[in-house]
């Protein structure tokens, strides 16, 4: 009788501890915006470090072209490029539509229209996974007609803290409740960077401390769960200095050509109406200003694959040297009179060339199947998507630009 009892506790005990080992993977996708890949080295922030040294860092994060944010962020959750996902730029004009996309235009910014390719919380979904974001690029969207199970509407007034709150609360929620793919995004580093420029250790190195804090309490918290959760930590660009008399105007350049001007600052779309020649008006707009040069689309030397939405990135575009920026007279205006700019008379960029390191961002990953003390080549920021497929046991979409080898050897 009781060695019947014994073997039915045990019994049960096994039961339990078979369905414990049963749970399914979590990945939570961190984006710290603008956080440049030599951060980390120059600052020591306690708690990223230590994640490092318990997971895997890469050498730096290559971003597609341009490295704007918006392109980027929609990059790294769907495993395209720009070129393939059709958010081409953070503002771009689409012919079509005849609208101009925005980072700024709520409306546009959540019409599921303008979205290609099968982001990782719609992925999620369609696998009867539970998704939830506590802002993402495209998580306010229904793509393919599917939104994350929970999320909010971007507002980055929200705390630090209050996100990562969240975030325990999903974690708490009931196995068929409780979301595998988690998405959360911290502007900070972004705003001193583009306020300061990547080269004012003070401002940054303040910002980084309050960040690094924050994170420690959601690393920490993470590993309170029972929960095989991994930890994906990147960024969708690096930074560049831009002292204020490198700031150039875009006025003067494109002054009486027959084309809509679509100004990003470190790179500018004009799409030509018809029966402007090409050739001629690179050499006119070359000839009225230095530290740019003007690209024909055709020549693919930026966007190298034009197959899908070479509409929407117009015909030719005006690239300024690394550490000069295209505005306009209100632009100058702005850049000269706002705050620290102003005062310190540098600021940061974003959007040139992947070649140049300075646009380099991050990738750390940590997690029970994470190498440990690893560290690998740069690589480019299609390929994560794979790897977080692979965490979740997701099979990967045979159209993406990622590819599974490329991390594989991050996994043990
Ligand atoms: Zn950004």
């Amino acid at each position: 009788m009781r060695k019947s009892l014994v073997f039915a506790v045990a019994w049960i005990l096994l039961g339990v501890s078979a369905v414990a080992q049963e749970k399914q993977p979590i990945v939570i996708l961190i984006s710290l915006d603008g956080f440049r890949y030599d951060y980390v080295e120059r600052f020591q922030p306690e708690n990223i470090t230590k994640l490092i040294q318990q997971g895997t860092a890469a050498q730096s994060l290559i971003p597609s072209f341009p490295s704007k944010t918006f392109p980027n962020h929609y990059t790294i959750a769907t495993g395209m490029k720009p070129e393939h996902h059709g958010v081409v730029d953070n503002n771009f004009y689409n012919p079509t539509k005849d609208q101009q996309y925005s980072i700024s235009n709520r409306a546009i910014v959540t019409d599921g229209s303008w979205y290609g390719g099968t982001p990782l919380w719609v992925l999620a979904e369609q696998h009867d996974k539970k998704s939830a974001s506590y802002f993402f690029v495209g998580s306010e969207a229904d793509i393919q007609g599917v939104s994350p199970s929970y999320y909010f509407d971007y507002d980055g007034s929200v705390p630090n803290l209050t996100r990562i709150a969240q975030v325990f609360e999903w974690l708490q929620l009931p196995d068929d409740e409780r979301p595998q793919m988690i998405t959360m995004y911290f502007s900070d580093m972004d705003d001193t960077g583009h306020l300061y420029g990547p080269h004012n250790d003070e401002q940054l190195k303040k910002t980084l401390t309050r960040l690094d804090a924050e994170l420690g309490a959601l690393f920490e918290g993470v590993k309170s769960f029972d929960l095989p959760i991994s930890i994906v930590l990147v960024s969708d660009h690096g930074m560049a200095e831009v002292a204020q008399e490198k700031l150039l105007n875009l006025e003067p350049l494109v002054e009486g050509i027959a084309a809509r001007v679509v100004n990003s600052g470190a790179l500018v779309h004009l799409h030509l109406k018809d029966g402007v020649d090409k050739e001629e008006t690179i050499r006119l707009i070359e000839s009225r200003g230095e530290h740019i040069h003007v690209i024909n689309v055709e020549d693919r030397e930026y966007y190298q694959d034009l197959s899908l939405h070479q509409d929407l990135m117009g015909d030719l575009l005006i690239i300024p040297d690394l550490g000069y920026y295209l505005t306009d007279s209100r632009g100058l205006f702005r850049y000269q009179n706002k705050g620290a700019m102003a005062k310190t008379g540098n600021f940061g960029e974003h959007g040139y060339s992947p070649d140049y390191p300075e646009m380099h961002g991050i990738f750390y990953a940590w997690g029970p199947r994470i190498k440990q003390g690893f560290t690998i080549d740069s690589f480019e920021n299609i390929h994560i998507y794979p790897l977080i497929c692979e965490l979740l046991g997701l099979p990967v979409p045979s159209d993406i630009d990622g590819r599974v080898e490329v991390l594989q050897a991050v996994i043990d």
